[in-house]
């Protein structure tokens, strides 16, 4: 199947459970105070959970176009590293606002696994939420039910509150929930190590394909848990996961949502993928951001220095960075890859295939002007390094300048330095990077919930901006 195949599948058989589709909400928000991108599939259905606005369709369905760059779910720093986590992803899912509850979704979720899309089941296992002495909550032995019916019991795994029990915030619906995972491992390395020890532990092909949650609790101001009147169900199902499993890969990278951007990237670096782990990285890192930059600027988010500009820009600038320095590519080239994004996506999302051109312009722009960026710091770190010959290791706060005035990445300033057989104190820069941070950092502490009130000052944080793991605080403006 190839991956329009498999959205349309999805989407065909929801409808044949009555289900309205709709289409994706924009990636980037304008009108939420509280967050910048759509993170989930339920993002646009926020104001029928919280009931301040009626339903016009008990049963949903869609595809949304996802960012996890920033806040509570934050990719980037796997992105390009692992196989199947991405900045830009697509989340599959259907909706009961009211209506149908557990049974229902599980059935349906089962039967189009195994008998639509033809997953193994002894392939298959399911989490269930196991409970909270803390909070009184029980077990969800409901759901652990209606799953026994599909699946042998041993294969029905219990999961903590952290996996198995979603809040939307620290007010609001919440309540339990039950994934789903797939082991695509070989029959011999399933035979080595049962496939329940390795769910939901970063295994590439032991993964997290299916989220259901039952939305049946109001969590009060006090802290309080109450029962709500009207239960919902919110699923979330990684569509580039789905087609990797589909397609029998054991990469999202392998599927046709991202060969043919790959084929180009090798087509222009005349580097071939799948034979150095740190250029695979840098092709995966390119192949996946520049989905993320098409789709933003697609929605009207422009590359720019504040708020979730910003944050695209920066995406942008870890891209080229990744291009720069390890394909050794110093001319714009993701500007190119918008035409085959489009020729892959434009069909299913027409946002893209009438802005084609002028998304690529805009990248080619900043191409152009982040490259200049680089070369003017490769410049200054050439002269700093002519005036003073004797010094063997380059002071922190020279390459910290670099980073912080000319947006120079100090993985790029270590490389050139050993190029002159010197190197870099890396403790130096860590301790002006504190100090940065430390001038930036605001009260503000992400908990484990989708939305947060965000005062005046606060902060959401962005994680990467260059080759090391560093974290910049960025400011969140009210309005964008
Ligand atoms: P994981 O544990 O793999 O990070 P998650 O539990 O954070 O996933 P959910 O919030 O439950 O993910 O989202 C629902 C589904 O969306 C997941 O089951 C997964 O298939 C998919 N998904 C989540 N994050 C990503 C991502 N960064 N890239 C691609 N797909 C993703
Ligand atoms: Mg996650
Ligand atoms: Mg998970
Ligand atoms: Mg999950």
């Amino acid at each position: 199947m190839t991956s329009k195949e498999i959205r349309k599948t999805f989407l065909d058989f929801f409808q044949s459970k009555q289900h309205v589709i709709v289409p994706s909400a924009p990636i980037v928000l304008k009108d939420d105070p509280t967050l910048m991108f759509s993170n989930s599939g339920m993002t646009q259905f926020k104001d029928y959970f919280l009931g301040y606005k009626e339903p016009k369709n008990k049963r949903t369905a869609d595809t949304q176009k996802c960012l996890r760059v920033s806040g509570k779910h934050n990719d980037l720093d796997d992105v390009g590293k692992d196989t199947y986590h991405h900045t830009m992803f697509e989340m599959l899912g259907n909706w009961s606002f009211g209506d149908y509850f557990k049974k229902e979704a599980i059935e349906w979720a089962w039967e189009l696994l195994t008998e639509v899309f033809h997953i193994s089941k002894d392939r298959l296992y399911v989490t269930i939420f196991e409970g909270d002495a803390e909070e009184s909550l029980e077990k969800d032995v409901e759901a652990y039910n209606f799953w026994k019916e599909h699946i042998a019991e041993d294969r029905i795994l219990l999961g903590n509150k952290k996996d198995n029990f979603w809040e939307m915030g620290e007010t609001g619906p919440c309540g339990p929930c039950s994934e789903i995972h797939v082991d695509i491992r070989s029959d011999e390395d399933r035979k080595k190590i049962d496939g329940k020890d390795l769910v939901n532990n970063d295994h590439p092909q032991v993964i997290e394909v299916w989220n259901l949650v039952f939305m049946e609790f109001l969590r009060k101001a006090d802290g309080r848990l109450e029962k709500l009147p009207k239960k919902n169900v919110d699923t979330g199902m990684g569509f580039e996961r789905l087609c990797m499993v589909l397609q029998g890969k054991i990469s999202n990278y392998d599927t046709d949502v991202f060969t043919p951007i790959i084929k180009k990237i090798e087509e222009i670096s005349g580097l071939n993928y799948g034979e150095t782990t740190h250029v695979d990285i840098a092709i995966r890192v390119l192949a996946d951001h520049i989905r993320a930059i098409t789709f933003s600027i697609a929605d009207g988010q422009l590359p720019s220095n504040s708020g979730a500009g910003y944050v695209i820009r920066r995406i942008l600038r870890r891209a080229i960075g990744y291009a720069y320095r390890v394909l050794h590519i110093k001319e714009p080239i993701l500007y190119k890859l918008v035409s085959i994004l489009n020729t892959q996506m434009g069909e299913f999302f027409p946002e893209i295939s009438k802005q084609e051109s002028l998304i690529s312009e805009i990248i080619k722009e900043e191409e152009i002007s982040f490259l200049r960026t680089l070369d003017q710091g490769l410049v200054k770190l050439a002269h700093f390094m002519e005036n003073n010959p004797g010094l063997k290791i380059i002071p922190g706060n020279v390459i910290f300048e670099l980073y912080d005035t000319y947006g120079f990445p100090s993985d790029l300033s270590r490389i050139i330095a050993e190029d002159h057989g010197k190197s870099i104190d890396e403790n130096g820069f860590n301790e002006e990077m504190s100090k940065q941070k430390a001038r930036s950092k605001s009260a503000t502490t992400f908990k484990n919930y989708d939305w947060v009130i965000l005062e005046e000052d606060d902060v959401e944080e962005f994680v990467g901006y260059d080759f090391l793991e560093t974290t910049v605080k960025i400011t969140r403006y009210r309005k964008i």
